[in-house]
């Protein structure tokens, strides 16, 4: 698999020349939306983080960029960092992107750098096609266009985005880092939906799995966290942020999740549904008088935490339900009894699990959380230690009681890192 590729050669591109080759240690990591850009540049040769920014409401007159320096002038990490805005129209991605360049160079990092190893690009979806981080060429780049039917809101995004990180630097690679890609090793029979076999390959219908690279960044920190070797650890993730997936990851390997052909299976979330009735959609079509795309937006956008009480943020969920909410109470324990639900479902499925590890905003910051989803499951070996649970910290941490058999974790995800670990690999292999 992709998250054991530890390459740590260094690259050497030549400069000018004559002048001597410089060794390329730096990522760009672009996660591209239809309206925003997120980066960060990083220095693989000891994973400091250089840089970090955001580019939002592109194409808008109110248009923002954020960014910040993370190193000191004289480049040493943590010497002190920068914050800078700057607000006003920017109207395309590669005006963006030009905007990030800029602020980059402003601060003695441009991409024209030849110390620039690679741009590692989040791909959401990579079909059956990707199941590793892959170089684009123009082949590629084709094949990823040719997925977005089954990612529409996000693959065309992250198309425009490798376009233009291409074009302003043609000879850096540009590696795809796809969502999909470490749920790829699920067993067919978990992948299949039971439907009709002809009409699911005739529409690539099967269960592909996202936020992929945040799981298999969280189940190597588990073990490493253990100090077992990742081949040695069995773990149940449950990534819980606005979107939530659960993963059951057996020595590294993902063995099931709680997304499907696209984010909505699974877990409640912000403001997805998870799992439902499938005749809930015809019901809605037939009785409601809805068409597919006011029950696709009511289903993804307008459901979970949002759609039963509101607030699809976990603090107000949380605030409301502290004073007595019904509706946000409700909502809670809806969230929480479909967590218990797939702990206890990929325990069954993994046989033995070494650890259950919380990650994303609201796994990593709601001890609420973690408390309700392991409360009562004594019987499947988790227990928590609750002065530990309640204790916040950035770091990865067990919160598990001293005596229970399987150990629950809280690791911060760090998707960044793992898209540039894994495009780093890739190009030093
Ligand atoms: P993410 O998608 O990983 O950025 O997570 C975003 C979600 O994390 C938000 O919807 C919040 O509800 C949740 N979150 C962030 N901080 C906290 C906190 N301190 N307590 C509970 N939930 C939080």
């Amino acid at each position: 698999m992709t998250a054991r590729m530890t390459a740590r050669t260094t690259v050497t591109t030549p400069t000018r020349e004559g002048s001597a080759p410089v060794t390329a240690s730096r990522v760009l990591v672009l996660n591209s939306g239809s309206s925003s850009v997120k980066y960060q540049l990083l220095d693989m040769a000891d994973r400091s983080r250089l840089a970090v920014g955001l580019v939002e409401r592109i194409g808008e007159e109110t248009s923002r960029l954020v960014h910040e320096r993370l190193v000191g002038a004289d480049g040493a990490a943590g010497a002190g960092g920068d914050k800078r805005e700057r607000l006003g129209p920017i109207a395309d991605h590669e005006a963006a992107l030009g905007a990030v360049a800029q602020e980059l160079a402003a601060d003695g990092m441009g991409l024209d750098s030849p110390e620039l190893a690679a741009v590692g690009h989040r791909v959401v979806h990579g079909g059956t096609r990707f199941t590793q981080p892959t170089v684009v060429d123009d082949e590629v780049l084709a094949e990823i266009r040719s997925l977005v039917p089954l990612a529409p809101l996000h693959n065309p995004a992250n198309v425009t985005g490798i376009e233009v990180a291409r074009r302003l630097r043609a000879d850096v690679p540009q590696v795809a880092v796809f969502d999909t890609a470490f749920h790829s090793t699920m067993p067919e029979y978990v992948a299949r939906y039971a439907i009709d076999a002809a009409t699911a390959d005739k529409y690539s219908i099967r269960r592909y799995g996202f936020h992929g690279t945040s799981h298999a960044y969280v189940s190597r920190a588990t073990a490493a966290l253990l100090g077992k070797p990742v081949e040695d650890v069995n773990v149940i993730v449950l990534h819980l942020g606005n979107g939530a997936s659960a993963s059951a990851v057996r020595g590294g390997v993902c063995v099931e999740t709680s997304m499907g052909l696209t984010p909505l299976e699974g877990l409640v979330m912000g403001t997805r549904s998870g799992d439902l009735d499938p005749a809930v959609v015809f019901h809605l079509a037939r009785v409601g008088g809805l068409s597919v795309d006011e029950i696709d937006s009511l289903l993804n956008k307008k459901s979970g935490l949002l759609g039963m009480c509101g607030d699809n943020d976990m603090r107000e969920v949380l605030r409301r339900a502290g004073e007595g909410d019904e509706a946000a109470a409700t909502a809670f324990a809806s969230y929480v009894h479909r967590l218990k639900k797939y702990i206890g479902a990929y325990s069954a499925v993994l046989g033995r699990v070494d650890a259950v590890t919380f990650t994303a905003g609201v796994g990593e910051n709601a001890h609420q959380v973690r408390e309700a989803a392991v409360d009562g499951l004594a019987e499947l070996g988790l227990a928590l230690d609750l002065e530990a649970n309640a204790v916040r910290s950035p770091e990865p941490r067990l919160v598990s009681a001293e005596y229970a058999r399987v150990a629950v974790a809280v690791v911060p995800t760090d998707e960044e890192l793992e898209i540039a670990t894994q495009a780093y690999a890739l190009v030093t292999q």
